[in-house]
């Protein structure tokens, strides 16, 4: 029998279920390979993130009692061989890697380097992909299907088969906008020790000057002081404040932006779901412990519980089952190359500078920032999907491949139209609504064509107009193409000279 040890990669670090707790008395393998982080120009703070949380879990493992072996190698590939030239008769035990191709390329490096690897279901799922499969069949699939479907499967906010409250879903009370005066709470701030403070310090000398494929240079500019949780205590800490302070108005603002609150009251937690540090099941039981006990309403529990339960799982399978097409699938032939201004936030248009600086500044921006500011400028200027998708995964320190890809490919550019029943494009209308951007903007919201107005608008007509082959046979687009047979051709010249002027404006970087 060869001796086994468990090997963890950087975003699996779950020590009380899957592999480790099964395995009570075998070593522990974590490669730390330099390589992977020049893949990109990652901000500053993900790279912190992913280094300290290995090297916190490493030592959180080796206080308990068992050995781990820790290599801090180039590659993963010379972290094998190594130790495999070590452990000759050692066999892996690792995680079932998101898509099948890295499964491949993993068995094809523990062979290279002499080994032999076994995989085990991922834990920081709930559901496993037999279930989706099962449930998803061949055909088409809606997210909020699979949502019911879930909350079936794990009884949660279910009462006698119904869901509770009589609703699946909350979401029109989950659309306001904060009254003013309206503050959230602060968000968590976390004491690092020497461990944190150090990697940084390294990320900071190693990395900083090693960004020469960034197409346009620069750094991250200043970025805050790094704010993530790094350990599983840290982790459960930001989980507790979350549910005490901030769960109870997640709901009826979770659309809502303003710029200056950049974390709202989402609960940040993205960071710590991805590597492991906290598990689905425990985000989602103590939000709904939350809405027992009286001190969140069912709105925003609920709305909790469907981004966690439905569109995380959702996305994990979506990615597992469309890949490798995903990463590069463009069904409207956009073949715009991303603006600069994503990379330096120099721009006059108050909502995407805010938003861009934020990212640089936090490595983060919530949700609907993502889709309806940054998804959306790049959904209607045309930019190649697989472009915009490199930039969320360098500069966001939540970003992984199997969720970034299907989040910004398909339901932030509608790339691939695998679960996207329709494009998410909007105008200076919807970011008017939702958030406080318009007021303090040099852009003038209303006006859509000629000097100073908004670059959102022509943008949006000009989508529809050079879309429409793909687009207006789709019926939830029906409404969008009756305003566009009520524009007559001088219109439409304008529009296309104003989207036009606005694209170069932007390529040389004066927009
Ligand atoms: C264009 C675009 C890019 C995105 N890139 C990423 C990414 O790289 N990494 C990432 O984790 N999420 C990504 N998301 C999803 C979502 O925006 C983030 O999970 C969320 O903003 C993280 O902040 P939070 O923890 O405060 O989330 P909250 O708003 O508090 O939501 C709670 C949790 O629900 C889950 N969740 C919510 N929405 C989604 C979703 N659409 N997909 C997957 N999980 C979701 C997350 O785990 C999140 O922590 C992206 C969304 C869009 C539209
Ligand atoms: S006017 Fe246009 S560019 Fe300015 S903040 Fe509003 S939507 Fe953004």
């Amino acid at each position: 029998m060869p001796a086994v040890t468990v090997w963890l990669r950087g975003d699996h670090l779950v020590r009380h279920r899957g592999p480790l707790a099964r395995r009570p008395d075998e070593p522990l393998l974590l490669i730390e390979a330099e390589s992977f982080a020049r893949k990109l120009p990652y901000h500053p703070h993900k790279l912190t993130l992913v280094f300290t949380a290995m090297r916190q879990f490493r030592d959180a493992v080796r206080e308990s009692g068992r050995s781990v072996h820790y290599r801090q190698v180039e590659t993963f590939a010379e972290g094998l061989t190594a130790h495999f030239e070590a452990h000759p008769d050692d066999h892996l035990v690792t995680t079932e890697p998101q898509a099948d191709g890295a499964r491949e390329r993993i068995e094809g490096l523990v062979g290279d380097a002499g080994g032999t690897v076994d995989f085990v279901p991922d834990e920081r799922f709930l559901c496993s992909p037999d279930q989706f499969d099962e449930w998803a069949g061949d055909g088409r699939y809606r997210h909020e299907d699979f949502y019911r479907f879930m909350r079936r499967e794990t009884g949660y906010l279910m009462t006698d088969g119904d869901p509770v409250g009589g609703e699946w879903n909350y979401d029109d009370q989950n659309r306001e906008t904060p009254p003013e005066g309206w503050e959230p709470a602060d968000p968590p701030t976390f004491e690092y020790d020497e461990t944190t403070e150090e990697t940084a310090a390294w990320v900071q000398e190693t990395f900083a000057g090693s960004y020469d494929d960034r197409p346009y240079g620069g750094d991250w500019a200043d970025p805050e002081a790094f704010r993530w949780p790094v350990t599983r205590r840290q982790a459960v800490r930001a989980l507790g404040h979350f549910i005490s302070h901030r769960l109870a108005d997640f709901g009826p603002y979770q659309d809502a932006m303003r710029g200056e609150e950049w974390a709202m009251s989402h609960s940040l937690l993205s960071t710590s779901l991805n590597l492991g540090l906290l598990l689905p099941e425990e985000v989602i039981e103590r939000a709904i412990g939350a809405y027992e006990d009286g001190t969140a309403p069912l709105n925003s529990v609920e709305g909790f519980v469907r981004q966690v339960l439905g569109w995380r799982e959702f996305l994990r399978h979506v990615y597992r089952r469309e890949m490798p097409e995903l990463a590069t699938a463009n069904q409207l032939d956009a073949d715009e190359q991303l603006p600069e201004l994503y990379w330096t936030g120099d721009t006059d248009m108050a909502c995407l500078s805010d938003v861009v600086e934020g990212v640089r500044r936090r490595g983060y921006s919530h949700h609907i920032e993502r889709l309806m500011i940054l998804a959306n400028f790049g959904l209607v200027y045309g930019v190649e999907p697989a472009q915009l998708n490199r930039w969320f995964h360098a500069g966001y320190v939540d970003a992984a491949h199997w969720v970034t890809t299907p989040n910004v490919v398909e339901m932030g550019l509608y790339g691939a139209g695998v679960f996207a029943t329709k494009p998410y494009a909007s105008s200076a209308n919807y970011v008017d609504k939702m958030s406080d951007y318009c007021s303090g903007c040099p852009y003038y919201k209303t006006k859509t064509t000629g000097e100073g107005a908004c670059p959102f608008n022509a943008l949006y007509w000009d989508f529809l107009d050079r879309n429409e082959a793909s687009l207006r046979s789709n019926h939830r687009m029906g409404l969008m193409y009756s305003h566009v047979d009520n524009k007559d051709e001088e219109e439409w010249d304008a529009i296309r000279e104003r989207a036009e002027a606005i694209r170069t404006m932007a390529s040389d970087g004066e927009l």
